[in-house]
């Protein structure tokens, strides 16, 4: 992954135009990642000198060859100088002028230090930042979008030359230097004064590989950092900025012994505590000397009476200046502090975001209201170049946003259509799917349902694979429609796989499969890791040999010995437990052709992140409840009223109902928890003596887990406790309550799933969230469940409160690399661009079209470590 110096600069010299040096570079590139330090410097400094006279010389040359069909190169500064440079100038010639910087509003560019260590510096405009060359070099020669590989590959391997006569080695268009996107993709960041074989790998970790890839890289989102505060002022919860001396600085110990940098610091109104938890001792002693000035900003917590900042970011007082003003705030790269960070991004923002070339075309850019693109960049690193009254957020943010939605977008739609031309299976069915369910389902479907099988049926009978979200709330009807399908598939000769996420849920499948299957003379067999050797054996053998119509299972439906006779259609429940491998893996299981996939969820998303997710499938909703659901009363209850709760399982039980208790799980203090819900196991026994009470949870052995579930199922529980989720993804039509401890621990969406597990039968249900903590902010949240019984409504207001990350499963927020654009907010640019980009995709799939250029290079530098998405499905 972590790529060299040497091999993208050798890229440069796959371009064997008049003008290129190639005579001075080949042996300048040759062994240059080997190099120490220094000379490695000196010799980009080289390299990069020949680059400019190329450059030069190469611009004035090409502006009249490929330009016009690439489009005006309108987000560009005008390049006189570059064009108007003599071929073969000397560097100096060739550099950004001074002018076509951004201004500046700060006083640092009074910076006496043109030393490029200086924050200064990496004020774009602040100074002739260069007494370095390369510091104030433009970026460098352009070379063709289209092909990503032979930018980072060594020109052999990427192309072979073609050996034709006349102009054998002019193999690839001209690009000219003012598609200078195309440059600033070439121009490596070690290029960057400040950028130094370590950093640039740290860069390199987190893709951020070249010049526009770190322009790319965008904040989000920004401190007011403009004024210095007195710490005697400093409010816990809050950011500030504040100037004081240095006082004590230690060593330390915390709790388990871990070490601790303390420090503690006094601007004659208090004193305050600055503490690192990881560092480098030596250089933390080396920096914080006693009396020492510094300028230190960071979050200001409480810590007893004591005033403490954990990790701030420090100027020291010898620096000219500190990052006062509007500050961007980058997600975190591992190894380069924030303030590193920042100034390198600055630095390459203030000299080369001008250079970026626009690859939305001016037809789209006017029907959107799309601002200039380089000048987005620009202000997004450097809010301060701001004019007075722009608020940087909203100013930049449109373009920016829209950007990443088109991208996105656009790789989704790219891999529809690839998905699309995936030769598949076509299913003819003896009989039409409405005799099939008429036969199988002792109910009438609802109209939601049917008109899901109807998509589901015409998916099935085109010779393309399906791809198909099947999305409904909970107790929505999603089985009895897999169910359908996959009696469908087998009436047409082919087989099914049912996956689902843990093996309760297989096991649930398993049973609805014997209800629905059996009516229609299919066989099905279940098949989980827990399944003993001999009857895997025989499954096995029964699968191979097509005596198998259905095979419900686990993840254990993927492994290798698992191989159908003639797969026809997987079923997946819960897609997000499921990533695009597990598909892939899925269509090795069957023979030739890809099977169809119909992807189930019971977490209602909304539209928003559907798109967003699920941009690729097909989908299907389920917005109609079967009929004879008797709604469920939601109510929340304050942990000290919890009595209530016992007095209304109390009730329930004497009518022979059931009640579930569910306690959340929290990874990091299993343990913990288990002793809560354990404790309250003994609580409950002790409050009803007469009916029996089991307790379900993660460490127990899968046997034990389905005796405790059969137990519950037959009655003889009447009270079922339950540390997980998952496990109560169960259906018990005579459990009628449902108590939810510690609910504010819970995401809303995740209470829903559960509480539909209540009410399923004749009898209304009734659900009740205990709060533990977290006061009123919690309380409200939970309000919404108090309201609505409405699951996509529960997940707008999930998605509003939590993000997009949590309510998938996934918790690191900037899931699907989103950097700018928020869900929620942004839903009216969301949905411009995909029509936008499934427009283009279906004109042009493979953006082969010379207007297309662009979009295309623009496109697989942002996704390029998502293109085997692209070809797996
Ligand atoms: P989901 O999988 O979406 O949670 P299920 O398919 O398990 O929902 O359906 C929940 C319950 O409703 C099951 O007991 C099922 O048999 C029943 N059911 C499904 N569809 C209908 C229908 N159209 N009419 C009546 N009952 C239905
Ligand atoms: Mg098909």
């Amino acid at each position: 992954m972590v790529r060299g110096l040497e091999p993208l600069l050798a890229g440069f010299l796959a371009g064997p135009e008049p003008g290129v040096p190639r005579a001075e570079l080949s042996p300048l590139v040759e062994g240059l990642d080997r190099l120490p330090l220094p000379e490695k410097k000196a010799r980009i400094e080289a390299i990069l000198s020949a680059l400019d006279r190329w450059a030069a010389g190469a611009s004035g040359g090409a502006v009249s060859g490929s330009s016009a069909s690439l489009g005006p190169a309108r987000a560009l500064p005008p390049s006189p100088v570059l064009a108007a440079a003599p071929r073969c100038s000397p560097p100096a010639a060739a550099r950004l002028p001074a002018a076509a910087r951004p201004p500046i509003s700060r006083a640092s560019a009074a910076a006496s230090s043109p030393a490029a260590s200086s924050p200064a510096a990496s004020r774009p405009a602040s100074a002739p930042a260069a007494s370095s060359p390369a510091a104030s070099r433009p970026p460098t020669p352009a070379r063709p979008p289209a092909k990503k590989k032979a930018q980072l590959t060594l020109p052999s391997e990427a192309e072979p030359k073609p050996k034709t006569r006349g102009a054998p080695r002019r193999s690839r268009a001209r690009v000219p230097i003012e598609t200078a996107g195309a440059g600033l993709a070439l121009l490596p960041l070690e290029a960057i004064e400040g950028v130094g074989p370590a950093t640039a790998r740290h860069l390199r970790d987190h893709g951020i590989e070249t010049v526009l890839d770190a322009l790319f890289w965008l904040p989000r989102g920004y401190e007011d950092r403009s004024t210095i505060s007195k710490i005697a002022t400093v409010v816990p919860g809050e950011l500030a900025v504040v100037r004081a001396r240095v006082l004590h600085a230690a060593l330390g110990r915390g709790a388990k012994g871990r070490p601790i940098f303390e420090v503690a610091v006094g601007d004659g109104t208090g004193t305050l505590s600055l503490r690192w938890f990881r560092f480098h001792a030596d250089s933390m002693k080396r920096r914080f000397v006693r009396d020492r000035e510094l300028t230190i900003t960071g979050t200001v917590t409480a810590w007893g009476a004591m005033r403490q900042m954990v990790h701030p970011e420090i100027d020291s007082g010898a620096e000219e200046s500190a990052d006062l003003g509007i500050a961007p705030i980058y997600s975190e790269v591992d190894g380069v502090r924030p303030k590193q960070l920042r100034k390198i991004l600055q630095d390459i923002a203030g000299r080369f975001a001008k250079r970026i070339e626009d690859p939305i075309p001016l037809s789209l850019r006017t029907k959107r209201g799309l601002s200039d693109l380089a000048r987005a960049v620009e202000k997004a690193h450097l809010p301060e170049t701001l004019d007075a009254g722009e608020d940087p957020d909203e100013a930049v943010r449109h373009r920016l946003v829209y950007d990443e939605l088109f991208f996105f977008q656009l790789m989704l739609a790219r891999r529809k259509k690839a998905l699309a031309v995936i030769p598949g299976l076509s299913h003819a069915p003896r009989r039409p799917w409405r005799e099939i369910a008429q036969a199988m389902l002792p109910f009438e479907l609802t109209g939601a349902q049917a008109r899901a099988l109807d998509a589901i049926t015409k998916d099935l009978a085109t010779p393309r694979p399906m791809n198909r979200l099947l999305q409904g709330d909970v107790g929505s009807g999603k089985t009895a429609v897999a169910m359908v399908s996959a009696a469908v598939v087998a009436e047409a000769g082919r087989q099914t796989a049912i996956l689902a996420p843990t093996e309760i849920l297989a096991e649930q499948h398993a049973a609805t499969s014997a209800r629905f299957l059996s009516a229609v003379g299919l066989s099905y067999a279940l098949l989980t890791g827990s399944t003993k050797q001999k009857d895997r054996r025989e499954i096995l053998a029964r699968l191979a040999n097509k005596e198998l119509d259905v095979l419900v299972g686990t993840h254990a439906i993927l492994e290798d010995p698992v191989l159908f006779a003639d797969l026809g259609l997987a079923i997946v429940d819960e897609q997000h437990r499921f990533g695009v491998e597990q598909r892939a893996v899925l269509r090795t299981k069957a023979k030739g052709a890809a099977p169809d996939v119909l992807v189930m969820t019971a977490t209602p998303i909304p539209r928003t992140l559907a798109l967003t997710v699920y941009g690729d499938l097909d989908v299907s909703i389920l917005n109609e409840r079967p009929p004879g659901r008797t709604p469920i009363t939601t109510r929340i209850l304050k942990e000290r009223d919890r009595s209530e709760a016992f007095d209304v399982i109390d009730a329930a039980l004497a009518q022979g109902r059931q009640a579930y208790v569910v306690f959340p799980l929290v990874e990091a203090s299993e343990a913990l928890d288990l002793g809560a819900a354990t404790d309250a196991v003994l609580d409950i026994r002790r409050r009803f003596p007469k009916h029996g009470v089991g307790l379900l949870h993660g460490r127990l052995k899968a046997e034990e887990k389905a005796s405790v579930m059969d137990a519950f199922r037959s009655g003889a529980l009447g009270v079922l406790v339950s540390t997980t989720v998952i496990e109560v993804g169960v259906d018990v039509p005579n459990a009628t309550i449902m108590v939810v401890e510690n609910a504010e621990r819970f995401g809303l969406s995740q209470i829903h799933q559960l509480r539909g597990r209540v009410g399923r039968g004749a009898h209304a249900g009734t659900c009740l969230l205990v709060v533990g903590g977290g006061g009123q902010d919690s309380w409200q949240k939970l309000a919404v469940l108090e309201r609505t019984d409405d699951g996509f409504l529960v997940a707008e207001a999930d998605l509003e409160i939590r993000g997009p990350g949590e309510l998938l499963g996934t918790k690191q927020s900037g899931a699907f690399g989103l950097a700018v654009a928020d869900l929620v907010r942004d839903r009216a640019a969301l949905e411009a661009a995909r029509e936008d980009a499934f427009a283009l995709a279906a004109e042009d799939p493979e953006l082969t079209r010379p207007e297309h250029a662009k979009i295309r290079a623009e496109a697989e530098r942002r996704h390029r470590h998502e293109h085997a998405l692209i070809d797996v499905g």
